[in-house]
């Protein structure tokens, strides 16, 4: 089975994703096939994803939005807001949609509300994650707010705002960025996505809070220059090894396809049941 669907006669895609897809506002993410759908083809304006998953489309007409296909609820909805038009944001959304699915079958199969793990920035709990994906929205935009200023190929392609959004930009599939199937072992997407996630753990907020303190004390009370990846200061690596670590160690945990080497700025291996690693 393919990852997805977009000119397969059994999977027909909407005309409208291959057109002009100015009014695509939002891909849904469903992890359970309605009773409703056809047993054995996709309706008009759904995708599927591996492992039982699907994508729905909703699409903006006459200032309405609806989606295009039939659409029961279900357990694990997860919407990527699509704010960029044409086939750019249709295909990053398809991107993204496919490795979330991937994560969130392994995460609500293989991280158990109740268990935990170590890692060096302290236990990582599953009741803890397990609530930080379920509230993750994600969306795709021209422009990462609090980044207009920063040069094009400066931009960060991802980063969770203070209103706990994961931004993507599409660049996220450039060559040599995170969607880049040569950057990464072609992991790079699963990785942007545990990283981003570590971020929002408690552990994670913990060290960014801790680092960035120390940072000010060296710095007048100032965070300016903090996130400057061109000269990295000692503070910000640290933050970011940690939350790497946090990461890794939970894409391995769930068991996830994640890369083990070529991570910026490095992780180190977790004690959760004698995975030894390869830490870089
Ligand atoms: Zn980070």
């Amino acid at each position: 089975m393919s990852d997805f669907y977009l000119n397969d006669a059994d999977h027909p895609t909407p005309d409208f994703v291959l057109a002009a897809a100015t009014d695509v506002a939002e891909l849904l993410v469903i992890g359970k096939r309605p009773d409703n759908w056809p047993e054995t083809q996709l309706p008009i304006g759904a995708v599927a994803f591996e492992d039982g998953y699907y994508g729905l489309w909703k699409k903006t007409e006459d200032g309405q939005t609806q989606y295009t296909a039939p659409h029961a609820e279900v357990p694990n909805d997860f919407a990527i807001d699509i704010q960029v038009s044409g086939a750019q944001g249709t295909q990053t959304a398809l991107f993204l949609a496919k490795a979330i699915a991937a994560v969130d079958k392994k995460m609500l199969a293989n991280f158990s509300p109740l268990a935990s793990f170590a890692s060096s920035a302290g236990t990582i709990r599953g009741s803890d994650v397990r609530e930080d994906w379920q509230n993750l929205k994600v969306k795709v935009v021209t422009v990462i707010p609090g980044y207009e200023s920063t040069p094009a190929d400066e931009q960060p392609v991802m980063a969770i705002r203070p209103d706990g959004a994961m931004y993507v930009t599409p660049k996220i599939m450039d060559d040599g960025n995170y969607g880049d199937p040569n950057y990464m072992s072609g992991k790079g997407m699963n990785y942007a996505i545990m990283h981003e996630m570590a971020h929002q753990t408690d552990r994670g907020i913990a060290v960014a809070a801790e680092q960035q303190h120390q940072y000010r004390q060296q710095h007048e009370g100032s965070l300016a220059g903090y996130y400057d990846r061109a000269t990295p200061n000692k503070y910000m690596v640290e933050q970011e090894h940690q939350v790497n670590n946090i990461a890794i160690n939970m894409g391995l945990y769930i068991g996830l396809d994640v890369p083990l080497t070529g991570i910026t700025y490095g992780w180190q291996t977790g004690d959760y049941g004698g995975f030894t690693g390869n830490p870089s």
